[in-house]
Formats: structure tokens, sequence, C-alpha cells
């Protein structure tokens, strides 16, 4: 076995399970998390960082929870599948975020994506943010008229 970073045979069992070497695992860990953001900022909108970084744990944790055990068709452990979002007219609402949210897995290993409702796991609906307030769109009464702009008296 040797490291998928830098070809070096790898000897400890630890290296070997994960396939890097120590330094270069930490390197894989900081660039796949910059990618990870990147990927995120590039794809949603989000309108609040804070809440949404907490409304993905909440969905990590759902997915943790059931994915145990199961494996991408490629055979990496889908708990090593990043979490992904997406703006999608027909996603969930979460919180922190500006528009409706596609929400799926993505191998790390073969990029095969599966989508968050195939899982089987709890729905989002929970997640979403409080309704926001529908502003007051009434018809004005029959017989009102447009405010007429005048033309502001100039004086003499
Ligand atoms: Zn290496
Ligand atoms: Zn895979």
């Amino acid at each position: 076995m040797i490291c998928r970073r830098c070809s070096r045979p790898l000897t400890d069992p630890q290296s070997v399970a994960r396939r890097y070497g120590p330094a270069c695992w930490k390197k894989v860990r900081v660039e796949d998390e910059r990618d990870y953001q990147d990927w995120l900022t590039e794809h949603t909108t989000i309108t609040d960082a804070g809440a949404a970084a907490e409304t993905l744990r909440e969905i990590w944790k759902r997915v943790l929870a059931q994915t145990s055990d199961r494996t991408c068709s490629c055979g990496e452990p889908l708990e090593s599948s990043d979490l992904l979002t997406f703006d999608h007219g027909d996603g969930a609402r979460l919180k922190g975020f500006g528009q409706p949210q596609w929400v799926f897995l993505r191998c790390p290993e073969c990029q095969h994506e599966l989508t968050y409702g195939k899982l089987g796991a709890a729905p989002l609906d929970d997640l979403a943010p409080p309704p926001v307030p529908v502003p007051d769109t009434t018809p004005a009464p029959p017989g009102h008229q447009d405010t007429i702009v005048e033309e502001p008296d100039r004086g003499a």
C-alpha cells in the first residue's frame, strides 16, 4: 500500500486504513476543507453562515444515523462522503440559506452523488426558517387614485 498523495509506502496500520501518510493526511484534510467551503460559497445562497453551518451539522447527524454500515457502490463508506447542498427550486427550505437547498452526499472516491431523500433519513422540514411575514398586498379600494406626483413648486 502506498500513500495516494506522495506514493511513498505506508507501514503503520492507521495510515494504511486512510491511505495517506500522516503528513499527507493533514494536507488533504486542509485541502478538502477548503474545496468544500469553496463549493458551498459557489453553489449556495447563504444568508447567515453561522446558522447554515448549524443546519449542515444537524443534517449530517441525520445522515450518520442512516449510513452506518452502508457503503457507496465503489466500496467507500458513506460516512466519508461530503455533505453538499445547492440552490434548487424543489429543495428544502433551510435555516441560514437564502434559497431552498438540494441536499446530497458526494463520494470522495468515485464522485457518485446520492440525494438526501434517497437515504431514508429524517425529513428536513423542521430545519426550515420561521415563515417570513407576508407583505400586505390588499388591493386599494375602488375609486382610489394613484398618487400623482406633482412637479414641485419652483416658486416665483
Ligand atoms: Zn504521502
Ligand atoms: Zn463511491
